[in-house]
């Protein structure tokens, strides 16, 4: 049985990142950026107005009210190219570009125009109600580094600068195997002894989520020969294939032998895990392959735990583990005595502003029912109860 930590090791050292691509910024979103994203402009490109109202020169304003003559328009669009004079103004918009010779912009509620004229009725300051040159980036400033995951807030920055193509990590394919003699498919009435097939559908959302293409195999009896068949060929044409059920020493659990009659090079297959223990690590052709456990929590907390890592790792992602943190624990956590458990939790707030962990009522690790509210893990120490009012370590699901 080894740590966490050794399991997570292992991926590392065994993981590889793939090629790269380029792909259109509007599927982007997901995906793990393989070039630096950088300004190819000043932003903004010139002195901007915030406001619409007039452009002048601040010293004019000195002693408002004040009169000035209006000498033009700078538009969104459309600027005013000649020089402001003392005693002159422009009328300008919002998002236009501020004339030469003016240095501040007075909003239009605070002037009084009639015939050619306005009144400026208070006084400005120098840059007032200004956006200046490149005052929100220079040109050829790092916008975003390589190995950043892509999400729908950076979408805008990158398309400022014109990334209409985005060069990213390639997906890893990731095939998705779900066994078991009671499992059906979703789209069936199970009958007696039977449940649906939670798991693969489950675990292709996951595997996307983390920047996959995933393909969902079809279900697989437990068969020793039969699995080592289907085992050895999907081995043949993805990245990553994830098994779901059959690794523990129940008798009919065949994953870890059709993976050993196979050939697959096993590098872990028992971790100081619960739940998960019995989760294996094994390379066969040039596929990774994770046996999980079928159970749905476990399956759900192994994948993020570990799969998660390794297909992020894939794409050269920079952060591969969840987001962690500190919470403080709402009820008392049990441990498990031979083993560190990472158990689903939500993530509350309370009225001091501290993050709280309430336990989710989950009769055992098979209640997946309130795995579908968790939004963290909670990292609880082999054989140290977590009491109320402690601090814990979680990790926030993505
Ligand atoms: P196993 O890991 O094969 O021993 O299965 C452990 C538990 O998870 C059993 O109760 C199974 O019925 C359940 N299980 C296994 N595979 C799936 C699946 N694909 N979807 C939902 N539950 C599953
Ligand atoms: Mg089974």
């Amino acid at each position: 049985m080894i740590p966490i930590a050794e399991a997570l090791k292992i991926i590392g050292r065994e993981t590889r990142s793939l090629k790269t691509e380029a792909i259109d910024l509007e599927n982007s979103v997901g995906r793990i950026v393989a070039e630096a994203i950088k300004a190819d402009m000043d932003l903004p490109p010139f002195d901007r107005s915030q406001m619409d109202g007039f452009a002048v020169k601040s010293e004019d304003t000195k002693n408002a009210p004040v009169r000035l003559k209006i000498v033009g328009e700078s538009a969104a669009g459309k600027g005013f190219d000649g020089k402001l004079k003392s005693g002159e103004t422009v009328r300008i918009m919002t998002g236009a570009r501020v004339p030469g010779g003016a240095d501040a912009v007075q909003k239009v509620e605070l002037t009084k125009e009639s015939g050619g004229f306005v009144e400026i009725t208070e006084t400005t300051k120098a840059a007032q109600n200004i956006n200046g040159l490149a005052s929100e980036i220079k040109k050829g400033a790092k916008i975003f580094g390589q190995g950043e995951r892509i999400t729908e807030q950076m979408i805008a920055a990158i398309a400022s600068f014109g990334y209409a193509k985005i060069k990213v990590f390639c997906q890893p394919r990731v095939s998705i195997l779900s066994t078991g003699n009671e499992i059906v498919n979703v789209s069936e009435t199970p009958q007696k002894d039977q449940i649906r097939n939670s798991n693969s559908i489950m675990l292709k959302a996951f595997a996307e989520k983390a920047g996959a293409a995933t393909r969902v195999l079809p279900l697989v009896r437990d068969d020793l020969k039969t699995l080592e068949a289907t085992i050895e060929k999907a081995s043949e044409n993805c990245d990553v294939l994830l098994i779901s059920g059959g690794v523990s020493v129940g008798d009919y659990d065949y994953t870890k032998p059709a993976l050993r009659n196979a050939g697959a090079e096993i590098f872990f297959e028992k971790i100081s895990l619960k739940p998960g223990k019995p989760t294996v690590f094994a390379k066969l052709n040039d596929a990774f392959v994770f046996g999980l456990p079928g159970n749905p929590v476990s399956s759900a907390v192994t994948f993020h735990l570990l799969v998660r890592t390794a297909i992020l790792q894939m794409q050269a992602a920079k952060n591969t583990e969840l987001k962690k943190g500190f919470a403080v624990v709402a009820e008392k956590i049990k441990a498990a005595k031979e083993r560190d458990s990472v158990l689903p939790v939500s993530i509350e707030t309370d009225a001091k502003g501290r993050l709280i962990i309430e336990s989710l009522r989950f009769n055992g690790s098979s209640n997946f029912i309130a795995f579908a509210r968790a939004n963290a893990l909670v990292f609880v120490p082999q054989a140290k109860n977590l009491e109320a009012g402690d601090t814990a370590e979680i990790m926030f699901l993505p």
